[in-house]
């Protein structure tokens, strides 16, 4: 699943392929990913230049201006496995890309989302300041004052903590997991009762884990690729994801995998100590 340093890719990639660009036709192949009424999405769009490009968390808005009209905003989050990318209107077109936007100068912007959870949403920058003032702070911009406030008093998995894009936007399962060991701490701790050290720790893996991926474009589990269509590079830096079996990178210990929240999460049984309070899933009592 697409998380911050995947989106960020796409976002650069946009910057400089996509920015000024003038959205010239929209074709949509299948509205169950369009968030709203096709045919308005399409009316919406066509025309209008793309401006600037957002992103918070994981969710991205392109700017798109139009001559005396105020912006509106596109909002793409990507899923499971959604790809966006821009190129030249000859390739030839793969399966499940459901919506295809024609831009001048010989590109074309092109949706593609095997599972279909990613949504692609027309709207006004009120909305838009809506929807983005409802995720906490970006994970690569997040200051220590506002990880540590975020973490107090907070009980239940920090596992699901970090996921939880309200306190904090753009982490998922791949780089929640790989932050946890970095910082020595088991999936199933309580953020309310990590000390103060092992925060700090857990937060400074959370910023360099987060940078290297994105210097790295990403990591390409399920279908992710940058808006050229390429995989990212980061897949061989990860540590315990979907590594349970093999040997921890640090100690050797086999790399274990528990389900916390629904979610699998991969883990050193000795480099990351369960605390005492946390009951492992499935034990009794
Ligand atoms: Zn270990």
């Amino acid at each position: 699943m697409p998380e911050l340093p995947e989106v960020e890719t796409v976002s650069q990639g946009l910057q400089q392929r996509a920015l000024g660009r003038r959205i010239l036709a929209v074709d949509i192949r299948h509205a169950g990913v369009i968030a709203g009424s096709p045919q308005q999405f399409a009316s919406e769009l066509e025309g209008r230049s793309i401006a600037s490009i957002r992103r918070k968390g994981k969710v991205l808005a392109l700017e798109l201006a139009a001559e005396k009209e105020p912006a509106r905003y596109l909002l793409v989050r990507l899923g499971m496995t959604g790809q966006f990318t821009v190129i030249e209107p000859e390739t030839p077109l793969e399966s499940h890309t459901h919506v295809l936007l024609t831009l001048d100068g010989r590109q074309e912007m092109r949706f593609r989302d095997v599972r279909r959870f990613g949504r692609l949403r027309s709207c006004t920058g009120a909305e838009m300041e809506t929807i983005f003032n409802r995720l906490g702070p970006d994970a690569q911009q997040v200051t220590w004052e506002q990880f540590l406030a975020a973490m107090r008093a907070r009980r239940g998995a920090v596992k699901s903590w970090l996921m939880n894009q309200q306190l904090m936007a753009g982490i998922g399962n791949i780089y929640a997991d790989e932050s946890l060991f970095a910082a020595g701490i088991h999936p199933l701790a309580q953020p309310g009762r990590i000390s103060r050290n092992k925060g700090r720790r857990l937060f400074r893996a959370v910023r360099k884990i987060l940078d290297h991926a994105v210097r790295l474009q990403g990591t390409s589990f399920r279908d992710y690729v940058d808006i050229e269509g390429r995989p990212g590079n980061y897949e061989p830096q990860l540590r315990v994801y979907q590594r349970d079996g093999e040997p921890c990178p640090r100690c050797r210990r086999t790399i274990r995998r528990i389900v916390v929240a629904g979610r699998s999460s991969h883990f050193c049984p000795s480099c990351q100590p369960r605390p005492r309070y946390a009951r492992m899933p499935g034990s009794r009592r």
